[in-house]
């Protein structure tokens, strides 16, 4: 018996499904709330060296990113000119600023003429630092994600958007970073170095798992892995641990792609009706948009003493 077309399937096989396990993922990176997204009271050399750390990690993986501001956090007396710069350093590394609103206000919390302020304010400087980079996608995100708590207010401002040229940005992996950025700051300005690593590894192994739920779930939705889109802060703990992030990424089979390129995947052309005071992922409102049901249990959560000390500091403030 001639067993070599048997074993030249299962070569075939073995090989087609490392290939869908390493080579097939694709990912877009989004960060929020530029400058940066501090713990209390920053001073500037904070600001840069997370910057500088955060961009070169997102160079030395080749990651192109949307990078969402705030303009407000500009008006610094005295150092409107340094935190501009700063937003420069972005766009001479490749990266596209996006609008992020201009004071990241609550849209649950305002009024339709004053959400559209927001979003005009909060895109004078950021414009113009892209200049020479046009033509390009214009990308909006909502702080919190909140798009509206009426069908009227989400429609208006899509509109308002949509008609200023903007797309709005979505995400399908979050992985809680602001809590363990409270928690990591604090352990650094206590120069407690054990508490610091605990959670840097904390923060990576949960990424993943949010991650893994993120791969399991969209075939749910569409029969098949989406490209990914993930949504992280410019904060202190991304400047220490984007770059093991992204190799973490990579180890899974993931590409790094522009955000223009994942609005590209078929998925993303699913219109998100989803009216809520939340700000869910992208995953959950195609999902319900589609008029399915699918249970999100098994979507992990921050670990226990990550939560506890960070509702402790927040109880504090
Ligand atoms: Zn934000």
């Amino acid at each position: 018996m001639n067993f070599s077309p048997l074993i030249a399937i299962l070569v075939f096989s073995v090989c087609m499904a490392v290939q869908t396990r390493t080579a097939d993922r694709k990912m877009a990176v989004t960060i929020d709330d530029l400058p940066y997204a501090g713990v209390g009271r920053t001073e500037l050399p904070q600001v840069h060296r997370a910057t500088d750390k955060i961009l070169a990690s997102l160079r030395a993986h080749r990651a192109p990113a949307v990078a969402f501001v705030n303009e407000e956090q500009l008006q610094v007396t005295g150092e409107l000119e340094a935190r501009t710069a700063l937003l420069r350093q972005w766009v001479d590394s490749g990266m596209i600023l996006g609008n992020h609103t201009y004071s990241h206000p609550d849209f649950n919390q305002l009024t339709i003429e004053q959400f559209e302020e927001e979003i005009l304010k909060g895109e004078v400087v950021t414009r113009r630092l892209m200049r020479s980079r046009r033509p390009y996608q214009l990308y909006f995100r909502h702080p919190m994600n909140h798009t509206g708590d009426t069908l009227a207010k989400k429609e208006a401002i899509e509109e308002y958007l949509s008609e200023r040229g903007y797309k709005i940005a979505p995400h399908t992996i979050e992985n809680s970073d602001f809590v363990f950025n409270a928690v990591y700051v604090l352990a650094l300005r206590d120069k407690d170095e054990v508490t610091a690593k605990r959670v840097r590894d904390a923060y990576l192994d949960f990424t993943m798992a949010a991650t893994e739920f993120a791969e399991r779930f969209s075939p749910q939705i569409f029969g098949r892995e989406v490209t990914q889109t993930l949504l992280i802060h410019a904060n202190d703990l991304n400047a220490d641990c984007l770059d093991d992030l992204l190799s973490r990424f990579a180890e899974r089979g993931y590409r790094f792609v522009t955000l223009d390129k994942a609005m590209k995947d078929p998925a993303y052309q699913t219109k998100d009706t989803l009216v809520s005071r939340m700000g869910p992922t992208w995953l959950w409102r195609w999902m319900k948009s589609k008029g399915m049901n699918i249970s999100f249990a098994g979507d992990p959560d921050p670990p226990q003493w990550v939560t506890d000390r960070y509702q402790k500091w927040l109880s504090s403030r």
